[in-house]
């Protein structure tokens, strides 16, 4: 199922999200297939469970439609699928590089960030699996991005000076909800905030 995304503006996209419990129950299993279905709806390749509303540690990861052959054959993302419930990077590390984003929660709105190459994360899978993983490049960007999303911070808390001075009429707009998106988006008024899934 489809779940609307909450836009910029939202108090869950503030909240910091509380860890999942008995995380194979079906409702868990349900609620990340919804997580996937939606993201993919809106063409995202990264989309966390405060994004549609519910403020607890989980997010998916769809790193494929960036792979090209030609454009991009970068072999990290080409195969990259992944559900990270409760997370905790435990490890940022290497250059800081930065790198234009977007966010599915802030839509018409594109900036640079600059984030460590390098991470390490442990995290569960649907399945109860535990994993102690390391990434880099592209992939690590994104876990950092949606990582971020259960702490309460958008990637354009980072944007600062004049910079962040030309994103506030686009963030204005936002919040009047003047925006549009080709995906279903819920304004701040309408957004839920749920503590468990
Ligand atoms: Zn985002």
């Amino acid at each position: 199922m489809i779940l609307p995304i909450v836009l910029y503006g939202s108090k869950v996209l503030r909240e910091k999200s509380v860890e999942i419990q008995n995380i194979t129950r079906p409702e868990v299993k349900k609620f990340i297939r919804n997580l996937y279905e939606t993201m993919r709806g809106a063409q995202g390749i990264g989309l966390s469970a405060p994004q549609v509303g519910y403020a607890v540690k989980a997010f998916v990861v769809d790193a494929t439609p960036l792979y090209d052959e030609e454009e991009n054959p970068d072999e990290s993302v080409k195969d990259f699928v992944r559900t990270f419930i409760n997370p905790e990077i435990v490890e940022y590390k290497g250059e800081k590089i930065n790198y234009e984003e977007g966010c599915l929660s802030i839509p018409g709105v594109r900036a640079n960030v600059v984030r460590p190459d390098i991470i390490r994360i442990k995290y569960y899978d649907e399945e109860g699996n535990f994993y102690d993983e390391e990434y880099d490049g592209m992939v690590a960007r994104i876990i950092q991005h949606e990582y971020d999303h259960l702490l309460g911070i958008l990637f354009t808390d980072y944007v600062k000076g004049l910079k962040k001075q030309l994103l506030k009429s686009k963030l204005n707009r936002i919040l009047k909800g003047k925006t549009q998106a080709n995906y279903k988006v819920l304004p701040k008024e309408k957004a839920p905030l749920l503590r468990s899934v």
